[in-house]
């Protein structure tokens, strides 16, 4: 796409769009090697090589925030040693490199926060930063009163008790239920680990919320963008 050349300059974080006029008219930016002094001209940041100063700008990707349906069977690493399926093979349109924020188990299904946004992926994924995150657990057979109430009031791990969580019975049939855990900590494999050590069998897992986010309409392997006001309550 031909943009204008002080656009470009400054989209890539080397000067205001002012500042960048100024470097301009000084003759210090070249296009595909020739100088250009002229402030209208316009070059394309993919494909023409601009340099500032005989070197070239690297242009800052856009900050692009996903919210993607991680379907099971899909890592959330960004390789996978095993050649098993990794969730950014989903994301065909986006040409940026994103990366997950936190994890979610190869079987473990639901919503996953996926950004370039460095800062704030380290912000949101930091154990200081507290963020409820709400699974629903498909249980084979049923979760009696008591289980609920212990995974509710906390469950001695062996990396150490959980904190309270919210729990409730969300549906029952005859084989199965469907219970909901709510918890703000996120150690490993923590939801399946809790409910292992009450007794309880765990035939699926999802996450369905993510502190203000929900999973909403999406189907597995289907992502949005976060809108604008989303990307700013969770800075
Ligand atoms: N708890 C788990 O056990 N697995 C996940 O993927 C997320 C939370």
């Amino acid at each position: 796409m031909q943009e204008r050349l002080q656009k470009i300059l400054s989209q890539a974080g080397i000067a205001s769009r002012r500042e960048a006029e100024k470097i301009i008219t000084a003759g210090r930016v070249a296009v595909n090697g020739q100088v250009v002094t002229e402030l209208g001209s316009k070059a394309d940041a993919e494909s023409d090589r601009i340099t500032l100063d005989g070197k070239p700008i690297r242009q800052e990707s856009r900050k692009r925030y996903l919210l993607l349906y991680k379907p099971v069977g899909y890592m959330t690493t960004m390789k996978d040693p095993e050649g098993r399926p990794i969730v950014t093979d989903l994301l065909k349109d986006v040409k940026e490199r994103v990366y997950p924020v936190g994890r979610l188990d190869y079987n473990t299904e639901g919503l996953l926060l996926l950004t370039n946004d460095g800062a704030l992926a380290n912000r949101l994924a930091h154990p200081s930063h507290e963020v409820d995150k709400g699974y629903l657990v498909r249980i084979r057979g049923q979760a009696s009163p008591s289980q609920l109430k212990h995974l509710q009031m906390g469950v001695d791990l062996e990396d150490g008790m959980t904190a309270p969580a919210q729990v409730s019975l969300v549906r029952e049939s005859d084989h199965n239920c469907w219970i909901s855990i709510t918890i703000h900590e996120g150690r490993y494999r923590q939801v399946r680990r809790m409910c292992e050590a009450v007794g309880l069998t765990v035939v699926r897992l999802k996450r369905s919320r993510y502190g203000f986010l929900e999973i909403g309409e999406l189907k597995p392997g289907q992502y949005r963008e976060l809108s604008s006001t989303e990307v700013e309550r969770l800075q």
